[in-house]
């Protein structure tokens, strides 16, 4: 082990940088130093500039000595370790090189970047221009020639219009566009473009009642594909067959060229092929989904299929709500697999995107990015579980306030109901394999319809 010893600075924000913060996302300038200290084991305290008698004198001493051979070595390798962090600037990547020139081109972007290199004097003596740049000058630095904010590709003012309108494909919302501009691009005052565009944005503003958050009501399985949700639906007279990961909430849209149940099939079979075959897919009861050809098709692929019961639709409102999402998108892009792209690479309201949760790895679009991001990197499955259970919470919460519902009581078998749907009266026989279903026995036979629309007679037990 080095030399233990309290490092003692009058800047704030340098205490996080260098004692808590993950090597992964310091600033180049920041990573430099702190990988500088490894050698030593140290702790850093705060101490206001007025109480720290020494630094004044302390911070313009020159360094003794002329460097040693280890410094030398230490150096080198700190610069290859901060290259390859940094990431590698594909030559090909000709957006890149445009940002770069541009950049160079640019008065205030070259003052920045110049800054970073020689150290950031004091505001006072900043010039104007540069100080909006000022309280952002520890997450800023300088890679392969580009100026980054942290991972985010600094954008100078003329490209700025034509980012916004990449942050905005597919027509999503203000939070999703300013997620997005979050793993790739930043400039001064970005966010709120972002919320003055989308507010502006006709075709936004025409829809603006259906774009809403899919509701995430099933708990979240174990694996990526593991449980999916599926159902039909139409589009400028077009069949479309939907398969949504419960997962990572991403979604596969195919377009049927009969909508039989052979033709679903095929399509199914295709995303599973691409994906694997799930663990349990859920559906509603529709023709294609309650043929002997899908019960053939489960058997042979070995998953289970489970359908919503039949006077009750919503058990399938996973599927159902991503149908509602895709057409959204739909209605405010021509391009259908640019909107599906948009989404598919989106972070979701937990800070991950769909294609993240299933793949892995973020997708490539439009939008700038440094290659680093596009490497496979798995999302911390703990952190996103414990988020995605608060955003379910929040949800439900939500969903409860605006749909008073309550629990209703669970049926026993020989309870008399009345059953709403057929104005009949019945005999619970047992529960159905479904969520809130149960099998009841009529003049007319057995039949199974869920808890909300069985309402028990008698004395047996309470509503
Ligand atoms: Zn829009």
């Amino acid at each position: 082990m080095g030399l233990l010893f309290t490092l003692i600075t009058d800047h704030k924000p340098l205490v996080p940088l260098l004692s808590t913060r993950g090597l992964d996302d310091l600033p180049p300038r920041i990573l430099r130093f702190r990988l500088r200290l490894l050698r030593f084991s140290f702790k850093i305290v705060h101490v206001p500039g007025k109480t720290l008698v020494t630094a004044d004198t302390l911070s313009r001493a020159p360094v003794e000595g002329p460097p040693s051979a280890a410094d030398l070595q230490l150096e080198k390798e700190v610069e290859v370790f901060v290259d390859t962090v940094v990431s590698c600037l594909p030559a090909t990547d000709k957006r890149l090189e445009e940002i770069k020139s541009t950049q160079e081109k640019d008065k205030l972007c070259t003052k920045v970047k110049d800054y970073c290199l020689i150290g950031w004097p004091e505001k006072c003596n900043i010039d104007p221009d540069v100080k909006i740049y000022w309280q952002h000058r520890m997450d800023l630095n300088v890679g392969h020639g580009l100026l980054m904010k942290g991972e985010r590709l600094v954008i100078p003012p003329p490209l700025r219009a034509d980012i916004l309108q990449r942050l905005h494909e597919g027509h999503q919302g203000i939070s999703k566009c300013r997620a997005r501009a979050k793993e790739a691009v930043w400039w001064p005052g970005i966010s709120a473009q972002i919320g003055r565009m989308v507010g502006n944005c006709e075709t936004c503003q025409k829809y603006r009642l259906q774009n809403r958050e899919p509701l995430l009501s099933t708990p979240l399985p174990d694996r990526p594909w593991q449980k999916v949700g599926m159902d039909l639906f139409e589009w400028l007279k077009k069949q479309y067959v939907l398969i949504i990961d419960f997962f990572s909430r991403y979604i596969e849209v195919a377009q049927l060229k009969q909508a039989s149940a052979e033709g679903t099939i095929k399509a199914v079979k295709e995303a599973f092929a691409r994906h694997g075959t799930p663990e349990t897919v859920v559906s509603d009861n529709g023709p294609q989904f309650s043929s002997e050809q899908f019960r053939q098709f489960a058997k042979e692929y070995q998953f289970t299929h489970v359908t919503s019961s039949p006077r009750y639709p919503q058990a399938n409102g996973e599927a159902e709500r991503a149908v509602r999402t895709i057409k959204d998108l739909w209605k405010k892009d021509n391009d259908f697999n640019r909107a599906l792209l948009a989404y598919r690479a989106t972070p979701l309201e937990h800070g991950f995107s769909p294609a993240q949760l299933l793949m892995g790895r973020n997708l490539r679009t439009a939008l700038p990015q440094l290659t680093t991001k596009l490497e496979p990197n798995w999302p911390d499955l703990q952190t996103f579980r414990k988020k995605d259970e608060e955003g379910r919470c929040e949800q439900a919460k939500h969903y409860n306030r605006r749909h008073r519902t309550r629990q209703l009581s669970k049926l026993t078998p020989g309870q008399k109901v009345w059953i709403t749907t057929e104005g009949t009266t019945g005999e619970v026989v047992r529960p159905a394999n479904t969520p809130r279903s149960y099998v009841v026995e009529t003049d007319r036979g057995f039949l199974r319809r869920n808890r909300s629309h069985l309402r028990p007679t008698g004395t047996l037990t309470r509503s």
